[in-house]
C-alpha cells in the first residue's frame, strides 16, 4: 500500500459572513412566522450544494448568471426576499419595498464597509476605479452607484478607461486575489498620478490565500474543495499555481481526479469561504486513506444528506 502524505490547510472554509447568512437562512426555513413564498436574489453562495439544500427547505434561489439583481426581482410578486451575503444596489432594495415584500438582508459588513468606502468617495467628487469581476454582485452594486463609477477586471481593461478626473480612487472586491489586485494596482498607479488607493480584500479572503502561500515547499498537488462558481475557490487555486503548485477544483470527493492522484507525494487541501466544512471532511478523509496501489472509486455521503435540515 502506498498512502498520500496530506496537509490540510488552515484557515480554510466557511468564513463569517457565509456563517451568519446560513444561520440566518436556516433560521427562516424553519420559522412559520415568516412569510411566504421566500426567494433568494442570486446564489446565497457560490456553491451548488447549499442551494439545492436551501431550495429543498424551500427558500427558492433566483439564479440567472448575466442577469441583475434588479432584473431579477420583477419574478417575485409576492413573500419574502433574501438580499444574499453579496449585499444588493440600494435601488434593489427600494424597488423590494415598492414591490410589498418581506426583506431579510444577510450582506456580509466587510461588503457594506466597502460599499460605504465607494459612496463616501463618490461623494467626495471623486471617480472610482473598482477592481472586480464583471456581473459579480459586488461590481453590479459599485456600478449603480454612479456612472463615475469604472469596472474593470484587469490590467489590459484599464487602457479602456476614459477618466478626465483628476480625483480618482481605486478599490476592489473583496474576494480577489492579493497577486491579482497587486498587479493591477501597480499598473494603475502608472496609469494615474495621484491615484488614491482603498484595499478592500477582506481578511478570511486574504487569510486563506496566505495559507495556500505558504504551504509546505515539497507539495506537489493543492486540491481546493469549492464550486467553480465561486470567485473566493478560484482564487485559492490561482495562488497556488502563482507558486508553481498544479491542482484541482473540486465541488465534491466524487470530483477527484483519481489518475492523477496516483503520481503525486505530497497533497494539500483548502476549501473556498462559501464550501460547507463536511464536503471538505471527506475530501479529507478520502485522501487520507487513498491507497495508489488500490484506488477506490470517491462516494460522497454529504451529496445525500440535507446540510440545514433540522435534526429530530
Ligand atoms: S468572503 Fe469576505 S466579504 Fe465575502 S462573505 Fe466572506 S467575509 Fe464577507
Amino acid at each position: 500500500m502506498i498512502f498520500l502524505k496530506v496537509h490540510t490547510l488552515t484557515p480554510r472554509g466557511y468564513c463569517h459572513g457565509v456563517v451568519d447568512a446560513l444561520k440566518i437562512m436556516r433560521d427562516i426555513a424553519h420559522d412559520p412566522s415568516i412569510k411566504r413564498p421566500i426567494y433568494v436574489l442570486g446564489m446565497v453562495v457560490h456553491n451548488r450544494k447549499v442551494v439545492d439544500d436551501f431550495n429543498a427547505l424551500g427558500l427558492y434561489t433566483l439564479d440567472e448568471p448575466g442577469q441583475t439583481r434588479l432584473k431579477m426581482l420583477d419574478k417575485i410578486e409576492a413573500g419574502t426576499v433574501v438580499f444574499t451575503a453579496h449585499g444588493v444596489a440600494d435601488e434593489v432594495y427600494e424597488k423590494a419595498k415598492i414591490k410589498g415584500l418581506s426583506i431579510i438582508d444577510t450582506t456580509c459588513q466587510d461588503v457594506r464597509v466597502s460599499q460605504t468606502v465607494i459612496k463616501d468617495y463618490l461623494n467626495d467628487g471623486y471617480d472610482v476605479i473598482f477592481v472586480g469581476k464583471k456581473g459579480h454582485p459586488e461590481s453590479e452594486t459599485a456600478l449603480s452607484y454612479s456612472t463615475r463609477v469604472h469596472v474593470i477586471e484587469n490590467i489590459k481593461d484599464l487602457s479602456t478607461l476614459k477618466i478626465t478626473s483628476t480625483k480618482i480612487a481605486l478599490t476592489n472586491q473583496t474576494t480577489l486575489s492579493f497577486y491579482e489586485l497587486y498587479h493591477i494596482i501597480e499598473a494603475a498607479k502608472a496609469h494615474y498620478k495621484n491615484l488614491t488607493i482603498i484595499e478592500e480584500i477582506c481578511d478570511a479572503t486574504k487569510t486563506r490565500q496566505q495559507a495556500v502561500k505558504h504551504m509546505p515547499d515539497d507539495t506537489d498537488f493543492i486540491v481546493v474543495v469549492g464550486s467553480q462558481r465561486s470567485n473566493n475557490a478560484k482564487q485559492l487555486r490561482h495562488v497556488a499555481s502563482q507558486h508553481g503548485v498544479d491542482g484541482v477544483l473540486v465541488e465534491s470527493v466524487e470530483d477527484l481526479p483519481i489518475k492523477t492522484l496516483t503520481t503525486v507525494q505530497h497533497v494539500c487541501v483548502t476549501s473556498a469561504a462559501s464550501t460547507p466544512s463536511a464536503l471538505t471532511k471527506e475530501v479529507i478523509d478520502y485522501l487520507k486513506t487513498f491507497d495508489q496501489n488500490n484506488p477506490q472509486p470517491p462516494v460522497s455521503h454529504v451529496l445525500k444528506t440535507n446540510l440545514f435540515k433540522k435534526k429530530t
